[in-house]
């Protein structure tokens, strides 16, 4: 059998004549930039995430530069980072002219340790980045206790958290900011790249708006020097039809990710992921941890099962931060952490015949591993 590590065409077959349609009309009327499905999917993603204002923009990784920008930081300032995320979390940082201090994640839940977090604050420290890592939430009430005692803001990562919950709010409306990505493979992907800040603030939103198009005020008028970094109309059009299956689809993770756990919870080889008692996760990732897991990453692919390593190098001991001179066995749990992480397959549309093939696959390669 082939089990792949996620299947677009399973998501966009049943919504090409759709999305086709919509897009005919845009071809037809030559709105590609702004205009109604831009200020429609943000009104309604805003609501989706139950906070008052949606920007899109050109991917995730704007939304952070714009939402780290908007929030004001400025050369010298720190931000806070969780080691064990995406390299571009910490980019937003320093493109924004910003330094990014590692932190190192909670063995558990791989979210940022709020205690790790706690220690690295320094009287440069401006704000923290809350990654909500593999679609659960950070641990928002630590870090806003956190922030309010060092007088920081927040702005999440939200990127693999959409319609995630935390004490059942949901990302977008838990920090000062929230940037997301809608790069097709996410939970809530465009057919493209895409991002959206989200956030209560309007000062902010106004910000983000501003930034995205070249810091103009009114045409060809610029407050400041800006991005082009607008989300196109062809992608907010697909994101508006793709919006209303989400809930779906993330319930279908969440099956999904109760079918491995259930098939999953007698080995004892295998570290199950940990939900937090305040998060309801949408299963961005289903991420387990293992003793040999290149051996067994390796056994897997040659039995047709596709997986993933996120991330197989924390940022703190990437090349491109050898500048900021972290010590490797500095961030002892996201160090551990990466030797161990194994992202099983999962996708909204994954056959739970699939998982039952990962599942008993993954026991065999184990059982002859003890033998
Ligand atoms: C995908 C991702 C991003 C970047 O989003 P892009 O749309 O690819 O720019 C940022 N942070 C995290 C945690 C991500 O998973």
């Amino acid at each position: 059998m082939n089990v792949p590590f996620v299947d677009l065409r399973a998501q966009h077959g049943p919504l090409a004549q759709e999305i086709l349609s919509s897009w005919g009309k845009i071809l037809d009327d030559g709105g590609f930039v702004g205009g109604e499905h831009i200020e429609g999917f943000e009104r309604e993603f805003a609501a989706a995430c139950g906070a008052d204002h949606a920007v899109s923009v050109a991917s995730g990784t704007d939304a952070l530069r714009f939402a780290f920008l908007a929030k004001g930081v400025a050369p010298g300032d720190e931000v806070l980072v969780p080691a064990n995320s995406f390299i571009a979390t910490a980019e937003a940082v320093t493109q924004a002219g910003a330094t990014p201090v590692f932190v190192d994640s909670d063995p558990q839940t791989h979210v940022i340790d709020p205690a790790a977090a706690a220690a690295a604050v320094t009287s440069r420290t401006r704000g923290i980045a809350a990654v909500h890592l593999y679609g659960q939430t950070a641990d928002m009430d630590a870090l806003g206790s956190l922030a309010r005692a060092h007088n920081l803001w927040i702005v999440e990562d939200a990127a693999q958290a959409h319609l995630a919950e935390f004490q059942g709010r949901r990302a977008g409306s838990l920090g000062d900011a929230a940037a997301f990505s809608f790069y097709p493979s996410k939970n809530l992907g465009a057919c493209g790249e895409a991002g959206a800040v989200v956030t209560n603030d309007a000062a902010v939103a106004d910000r983000v708006r501003m930034l995205r198009d070249h810091g103009q005020t009114r045409k060809y008028l610029h407050a400041v020097e800006g991005y082009n970094g607008r989300c196109d109309a062809l992608q907010a059009a697909a994101l508006r039809i793709k919006l209303r299956h989400l809930p779906r689809w993330n319930e279908q993770r969440r099956a999904l990710a109760a079918r491995y756990v259930e098939r999953l919870r007698s080995c004892e080889d295998i570290t199950l992921p940990t939900t937090a008692p305040d998060c309801l996760p949408v299963w961005h990732l289903f991420v387990v941890q293992l003793a040999s897991r290149n051996v067994v990453q390796a056994a897997l692919t040659e039995r047709g099962v596709a997986t993933g390593i996120h991330y197989p190098v924390p940022l703190h001991l990437q090349p491109a931060y050898a500048r900021l001179r972290c010590r490797e066995g500095s961030l002892p749990n996201a160090e551990r952490c990466a030797q161990r992480i194994l992202s099983l397959p999962m996708y909204a549309e994954m056959p739970p015949g699939h998982v039952d093939y990962v599942c008993a696959t993954l026991r065999e390669i184990l059982s002859a591993q003890r033998a």
